[in-house]
C-alpha cells in the first residue's frame, strides 16, 4: 500500500480522539507543495542519464519546512509525502519551530562513482533551489545522504543566490558550518527518550535484551550507546544479513569497526569476540526473542502479515514509519508498546534546528550545550506524550500525533484570528 495512506491513517485516529478543528485536518491531510524534478547527470562514461528526485513540503505553520533527503532507489512520490508530514508532526513533538518537509531521488548512490554522486547532489540542489532557503525550507540528510553530500548542495545553494548560505541546509560536517553533536543525535535522542520509558515502564538495562534491525547511522550509534549504559545487544542487522549472539551480547564498538572494514555486520561471524554468534534471516530475526526491538532501517517491517509473531515487549521506532497502522492494531492487542518514530527519533531533527539556529545566528555552541538543550526537549516531549497517552487512555503513537496536533491546533487559531 502506498505510503502516503498510513499516515492519513494515523492523524485520522488521532484527529478523532482529541476533536481537531476539521479544517485543519483538511489542511495536514495533504503537502502545501511538491516540486518533482527531472536531473540530467553525466555519468563517467560519457552518457547522461536522467533521474527522477522530489521535494514535498507537507506544512509550515510552525516554521520553516524541514527534513532530509533520501537516495534510494524505492523513493516514490507517496513515501517523500509520508516522511514530510510526519516531519510536521515530528517537529511539532518536540516543540521546534519548524514544518515538515522531506526530499527524494530515485537512485541506488552504491553504483555511482564518487563524481556522479557529486554531480547528481549538486543538480538536485540546483533544481530544488528556488523552493529552498534558510527562512523557507531547510533539508537534511537522511538514508543515503551524509555530511559531505549536504555541503556540496549548500554549496550549490549559495552560488544560486551568489552569497554564502549555510542556513540552506543541516548535517553538514562541522568543519563547513555543521553542530558539534549532530552525527550522533538521532541516536542520542532515542536514548534520552529510552531513559524515560525504562523509568515509566521499570526496564533494568543490565537484564534487558535487545535486537537493532538498520546498523547504519541510526542504529549503529543506538547500539554503541545501549550497550555504554548496559543493556545486552543480542542481536543486530544490516541490508546484507543478521548476526545474533547465541551467549551473551555483541559488542557495537568491535562489531563496527568490521562492518567499516568488511561491510557487513554479518562478517563478525566467527571472528576473536563473536564466537558465539549465528546469522539468520530478516524475518527470523524481527520475530525473534528479545525485550526490545529497534527498528532502524526502512518503513513497513512490521505489517498485518507479520505482526502477530513478534516476541519482544517493546518496539522504538528509530526508523520513519516501520510499523503499519493495521500491526500497530494487532501490536498492541498483545502488549507490545511501540514507542513511536515522531518521538523516538526527534533528536535529529532538534539538532538540525540547532545547527539552522547557530548559522543564522553565527554563533558556536560546544558539545555540552548541545547536549543540556536536547535532554530537555527529548524528556518534556515524553512527559507530554505520556501525558496524551493517558488522558486520551491511547497508544502512544495516536497519543504523539495528539501532542503534535494539539501544539498545530493553537498556531493556527492564533494565525487565523
Ligand atoms: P543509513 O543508510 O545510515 O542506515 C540504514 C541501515 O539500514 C543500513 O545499515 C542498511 O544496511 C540497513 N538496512 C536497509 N535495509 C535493511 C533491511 N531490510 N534489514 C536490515 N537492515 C537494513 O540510514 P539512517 O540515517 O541510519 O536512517 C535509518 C532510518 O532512520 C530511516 O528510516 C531514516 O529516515 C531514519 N532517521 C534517520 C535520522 C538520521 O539522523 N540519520 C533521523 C531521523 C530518522
Amino acid at each position: 500500500m502506498a505510503l502516503y495512506e498510513n499516515t492519513l491513517k494515523q492523524i485520522e485516529k488521532a484527529a478523532t480522539l482529541m476533536s481537531l478543528d476539521p479544517e485543519l485536518k483538511m489542511v495536514l491531510d495533504e503537502p502545501m507543495r511538491i516540486l518533482e524534478v527531472s536531473l540530467p547527470v553525466r555519468l563517467d562514461g560519457g552518457a547522461l542519464k536522467i533521474f527522477k528526485g522530489y521535494r514535498a513540503q507537507h506544512n509550515n505553520l510552525a516554521g520553516p519546512f524541514k527534513g532530509g533527503i533520501r537516495f534510494h532507489q524505492q523513493v516514490d512520490l507517496s513515501e517523500v509525502k509520508a516522511l514530510s508530514a510526519w516531519m510536521t508532526m515530528k517537529c511539532s513533538v518536540v516543540g521546534i519551530p519548524m514544518g515538515g518537509g522531506k526530499g527524494g531521488v530515485i537512485v541506488n548512490p552504491k553504483e555511482l562513482s564518487e563524481g556522479e554522486l557529486e554531480r547528481l547532489s549538486r543538480a538536485y540542489a540546483r533544481a530544488i533551489a528556488p523552493i529552498i532557503g534558510p527562512q523557507v525550507d531547510v533539508p537534511a540528510p537522511d538514508v543515503n545522504t551524509n555530511g559531505k553530500i549536504m555541503s556540496w548542495m549548500k554549496d550549490e545553494y549559495s552560488k544560486f543566490v551568489g552569497h554564502d548560505s549555510p542556513g540552506v541546509i543541516t548535517g553538514k560536517p562541522v568543519e563547513d558550518g555543521g553542530s558539534v553533536g549532530r552525527d550522533t543525535a538521532t541516536a542520542q535522542g532515542g536514548i534520552y527518550v529510552l531513559d524515560m520509558l525504562a523509568e515509566d515502564q521499570g526496564i533494568d538495562p543490565t537484564k534487558t535484551t535487545v535486537f537493532i534491525q538498520g546498523y547504519g547511522n541510526a542504529g549503529g550509534f543506538m547500539a554503541k550507546l545501549m550497550h555504554k549504559k548496559g543493556y545486552i545487544i543480542k542481536g543486530v542487522s544490516d541490508s546484507r544479513g543478521c548476526l545474533v549472539a547465541t551467549e551473551g551480547g555483541l559488542d557495537p564498538e568491535k562489531l563496527s569497526a568490521i562492518k567499516d572494514e568488511k561491510g557487513s555486520v554479518t562478517d563478525a561471524k566467527g571472528l576473536e569476540g563473536f564466537e558465539n554468534t549465528t546469522v539468520c534471516d530478516d524475518q527470523e530475526f524481527l520475530t525473534g526473542e528479545c525485550d526490545i526491538l529497534v527498528l532502524a532501517a526502512l518503513e513497513n517491517q512490521v505489517t498485518a502479515e507479520n505482526a502477530d509473531k513478534f516476541k519482544t515487549k517493546f518496539i522504538l521506532e528509530l526508523a520513519n514509519g516501520p510499523v503499519t497502522p493495521e500491526a500497530d492494531a494487532i501490536l498492541a492487542s498483545k502488549g507490545i508498546i511501540v514507542v513511536p518514530d515522531i518521538l523516538t527519533n526527534a533528536g535529529g531533527v532538534t539538532v538540525s534546528y540547532f545547527e539552522w539556529y547557530q548559522n543564522v545566528n553565527n554563533e558556536k555552541w560546544t558539545y555540552e550545550q548541545v547536549q543540556e538543550k536536547l535532554i530537555k526537549i527529548m524528556k518534556d516531549a515524553y512527559k507530554d506524550v505520556a501525558g496524551n497517552r493517558d488522558k486520551f487512555a491511547c497508544d502512544m503513537r495516536t497519543a504523539a500525533f495528539i501532542t503534535a496536533m494539539g501544539r498545530l491546533e493553537k498556531l493556527w487559531k492564533e494565525k487565523r484570528a
